[in-house]
């Protein structure tokens, strides 16, 4: 039996990514009454919460109410935050492994799904990823740069973050104001030309991946008509068969569905099409490269062994004019250099949160992972809690058994001097506290949740600010 994570020897623990898969996998280590453990949770951003500041959409405050779970893990004693340090830059892993007893990797899935298709690196065709990041004022994207000054757009994908991108497109200017949208963010968008905005799916209603709520909320939209074909609408053969079996989200998102195509206008300055049973074959370019359209090719589902619906192209063709692309399609992980990656999946390569060696095929003792970069990128927020809770069983298991990393450190104190040595200007949880109240009385005096800070340059202003106070 391990002594390790008894009051004279906490268990010391490495959590690399401070988004909701980090801040749920520290709360069931803190709620171990049998173990005294020590958390160090580090982000390369000086700000904590990951996709919950960065991802959800700014229109969606009550989902980044979670914060507040957050701040509380935060308090727990033995935790501290090291926020604006990189680990593979400012500490490598090997340092890690030096101060820690187990290290857990909840990066996430930071880069996109590729779609393959001539024309898809024009000029005016996007990863919706990175619209999202660039609205929600992340300091890698803030400075990108898309012409809201066209009329058309096409999202292309039906899940979530699809219906966030083309909401986001439809909402007014007064709309967006009452939101914590960045700044740069709010003022393109409130000068939009954009007139139509079309989804793209490539299977039916009942395949769609966005779940009821989300969809209802396009049906809401202040000055945006929600438009979708009937013939559209209705449900093929397949489908039917399915539906009678299918969870309740996606019978009520066909509902919905055929409500919409029921609609009539109601004359608004924007039209929403959700568009079922259609997959872009080609972008088209104009003289200057940028994107002036698709040809879209019709589908038809078809049944695979294991029962699944997959679109099959048909011999009909349409073309779509569009001046803007969003590619929505999914997210994906990034490596970590020296981590065990699954290529095929975008994930690191483990199974149920322990990390694999390729080689041996068994696991790499003290090394952990949870959240997307873990199962890829699936499930809402709070699906994190059980994934991360699958990742802290075993990590328990393994503790008992004395399977853990023998650091050199004996204690916390030498990774703080570290980081100190490497990143002087990282933040600590207090640090980060500061920068949200000054963002937050920014948006008091605006009337808005929050004014965000969007570079890293007037991040580190705050800090010093607050020091010189
Ligand atoms: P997603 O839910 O996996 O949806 C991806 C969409 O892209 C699907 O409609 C998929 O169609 C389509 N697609 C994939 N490959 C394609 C291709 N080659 N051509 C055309 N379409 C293609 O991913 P997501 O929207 O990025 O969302 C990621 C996760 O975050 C989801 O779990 C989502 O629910 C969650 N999220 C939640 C919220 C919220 O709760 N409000 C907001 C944003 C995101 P197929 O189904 O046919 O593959």
């Amino acid at each position: 039996m391990s002594l390790i994570g008894t009051g004279s020897e906490p268990l010391r623990v490495a959590i690399i990514g401070a988004g909701p898969a980090g801040f749920y996998t520290a709360e069931h280590l803190f709620k171990q009454k049998e173990l005294v453990v020590e958390v160090d949770m580090f982000d390369r951003l000086p700000t904590p919460f990951g996709l919950v500041r960065a991802g959800v959409a700014p229109d969606h405050q009550k989902i980044k109410s979670v914060t507040k779970i957050f701040d509380r893990i935060a308090a727990k004693p033995g935790f501290r935050f090291f926020g604006y340090v990189e680990i593979g830059k400012d500490l490598l892993i090997e340092d890690l492994r030096e101060h820690y007893h187990q290290l857990v990797f909840t990066t996430g899935a930071q880069s996109d799904k590729n779609l393959n298709i001539p024309g898809i690196d024009l000029r005016g065709s996007h990863a919706a990823t990175n619209f999202v990041a660039w609205y929600n004022g992340h300091p890698d994207y803030r400075d990108l740069k898309f012409d809201l000054s066209v009329e058309r757009v096409a999202v292309i994908g039906v899940g979530n973050v699809a219906v966030d991108v083309a909401r986001i497109l439809c909402r007014t200017p007064e709309e967006l104001r009452r939101t914590d949208i960045a700044d740069h963010a709010l003022a393109a968008l409130s000068n939009s030309q954009v007139k139509e905005v079309y989804i793209l799916g490539r299977r039916g209603p009942a395949q769609a991946k966005f779940t009821p709520l989300e969809l209802k909320e396009l049906g809401e939209l202040e000055d945006a008509d929600i438009i979708v074909r009937p013939e559209e609408a209705e449900l093929d053969e397949l489908s039917m068969a399915t539906i009678a079996n299918a969870d309740r989200g996606t019978v009520r998102n066909t509902q919905l569905i055929h409500d919409f195509s029921t609609r009539s206008l109601s004359n608004k300055s924007r039209s929403l099409h959700l568009r079922f049973l259609v997959s872009p074959v080609e972008l088209y370019g104009d003289v200057g490269g940028n994107v002036s359209g698709m040809r879209l090719v019709h589908n038809e589902l078809y049944a695979t062994d294991a029962g699944t619906l997959r679109p099959k192209a048909t011999e009909r063709f349409e073309e779509l004019m569009v001046d803007l692309v969003f590619r929505s399609i999914g997210y994906r992980g990034v490596p970590i250099p020296g981590i065990p990656f699954n290529e095929s999946w975008g994930v690191i390569l483990n199974k149920e949160g322990r990390i694999i060696d390729p080689l041996t095929e068994n696991p790499c003792l003290g090394e952990y992972t949870a959240g997307w970069i873990k199962r890829g990128p699936s499930g809402v927020i709070g699906t994190n809690k059980p994934d991360a809770v699958e990742t802290v069983k075993h990590m328990l298991t393994d503790l008992q058994k004395g399977q853990i990393l023998h650091p050199s450190a004996s204690n916390g104190v030498a990774i703080e001097q570290l980081v100190r040595e490497r990143q002087p200007n990282y933040f600590n949880y207090e640090d980060w506290t500061r920068l949200n109240e000054v963002e937050v009385n920014r948006g008091i005096a605006e009337g808005r949740p929050r004014v965000k800070i969007t570079t890293i340059d007037e991040m580190l202003a705050v800090k010093r600010l607050a020091v010189v106070h």
